[in-house]
């Protein structure tokens, strides 16, 4: 089955309001085994909505529309759904009760223009909208199913979950699931290299990656006539995935590197601080981002000077003045120090330079050292991050570089 969505707002084609609903709903037909094939944005224009409403309904067997059945004269959806279908708009008793006493139970009085709100085409049915006061609309056009939906996204998310994706499980037949698995490390030309054969096109499940800021995801979908079946598929293709890339593979789902390091230091009983130059205590943040990160995140120091570095955490100044800033050197000292000045079993600090400026042919911008310091043993790694990278980039990569390094001492010393 195809899709194509279709939201309505000036806001939207002005570009006052960016629509974060075609994403979502794209999402949860992919969920489905539905491929949406087409978004589009049209104004508050009668004519334009309906046009769109008729081709996308010859061309699809599902169309989602989003906004303009609020009750003003520019909310346009409800006639012109009901223009391209050929028939009138009648009004729906049930829907005008519910909106009467919505206002009713907020003490309000309704105003008349509300009374548009409950007009649905003829033949098409009305879909409840628990949280505001339109309900929507499915009709059939054409070859399409076709479900209109509020604009307001936490109103649309309601109404598709309790009106509009159960109508659709029940056409699709067969059941979709999936599972994400999140790697860093590796290049996506190399996971491919490495999984190739799991993603041909003809399989069930599918296996597909897709790559955001060096966080390659590979997404497995499975088809079947039941949740058991398609968990099956899924684990076996999870399982030999994981054993193909070993521990680039960090979590699942929406598990970030900072969860799973998290997830690693409870299991262990183990502590964290960190001493940040470069990032300015983003990796500190990303720890604590963590609900219950307070169990092993002790301490941050953010030492963007040097004198901070010498006076916060005891990193000698001759050995800045000969090494610099920006060393082998200067990361270690930095770890280590600010391992005992926290008490932590693992300390981790960074020193580099983020750019675009400060940067020689000796120490270019993206260069970062990267020391972790736990019990009798402290690792430095050096990253050479390139020099075309925005500032925040090299502060992204760094942060990330960093957590993995953390998470691999984790799980290799267990
Ligand atoms: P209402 O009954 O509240 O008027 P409606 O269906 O008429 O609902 P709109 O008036 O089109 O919805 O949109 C209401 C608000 O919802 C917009 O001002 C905007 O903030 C938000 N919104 C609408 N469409 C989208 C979208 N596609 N993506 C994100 N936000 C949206």
């Amino acid at each position: 089955m195809i899709a194509q969505l279709i939201s309505i707002g000036n806001e939207l084609t002005g570009g006052q309001t960016v629509d974060t609903n075609s994403p979502w709903l794209a999402q949860q037909l992919a969920s489905l085994g539905v491929r949406c094939v087409r978004h589009v944005s049209i104004a508050d224009e009668l004519e334009p909505i309906r046009d769109a409403i008729v081709e996308a309904s010859r061309a699809a067997d599902v169309v989602l529309i989003t906004g303009g059945l609020g009750p003003t004269p520019d909310d346009l959806t409800r006639e012109a759904l009901a223009t391209a279908m050929g028939v009138p708009l009648r009004l729906h008793t049930p829907s005008l009760i519910h909106i009467e006493e919505y206002f009713k139970r907020r003490g309000r009085t309704m105003h008349p223009a509300n009374r548009q709100q409950a007009m649905i085409p003829e033949g098409a049915n009305a879909i409840e909208n628990p949280h505001g006061t339109a309900p929507g609309i499915s009709a059939r056009l054409s070859r399409a199913a076709v479900f209109c939906m509020p604009g307001v996204p936490y109103e649309m998310k309601e109404m598709w979950q309790r009106g509009v994706r159960p109508e659709l499980e029940t056409g699709a037949g067969r059941l979709v699931q999936e599972r994400i698995l999140r790697t860093f490390g590796m290049s996506e030309s190399e996971v491919g290299e490495r999984i190739g054969d799991l993603m041909r096109r003809d399989r069930n499940p599918t296996v597909g990656t897709s790559a955001a800021e060096l966080i390659i995801s590979i997404r497995i979908v499975a088809e079947a006539d039941h949740a058991e079946a398609c968990q099956g598929m899924i684990d076996a293709d999870a399982t030999e995935i994981r054993k193909r890339l070993g521990d680039v593979v960090y979590g699942e789902a929406d598990e970030t590197l900072a969860t799973a390091v998290g997830r690693l230091l409870i299991e262990r009983r183990q502590t964290i601080s960190t001493a940040e130059s470069c990032t300015g205590g983003l990796i500190a943040k990303r720890l604590t981002d963590v609900s219950g990160s307070s169990g092993y995140m002790l301490q941050g120091f953010v030492t963007y000077s040097n004198e901070a570095k010498s006076r916060l955490l005891g990193v000698p100044s001759e050995l800045i003045a000969t090494q610099g800033a920006v060393s082998r050197e200067t990361a270690e000292a930095m770890a280590e120090q600010c391992r005992r000045a926290s008490g932590t079993d693992y300390a981790i600090a960074v020193t580099g330079i983020a750019g675009p400026t400060g940067g020689t042919p000796e120490k270019p911008v993206g260069l970062v050292f990267v020391a972790l310091a736990s019990a009798g043993k402290t690792i430095v790694k050096e990253l050479r991050l390139g020099d075309n990278l925005r500032r925040e980039q090299v502060r992204d990569r760094t942060a990330k570089a960093a957590l993995n390094l953390l998470r691999l001492s984790l799980i290799r010393t267990c």
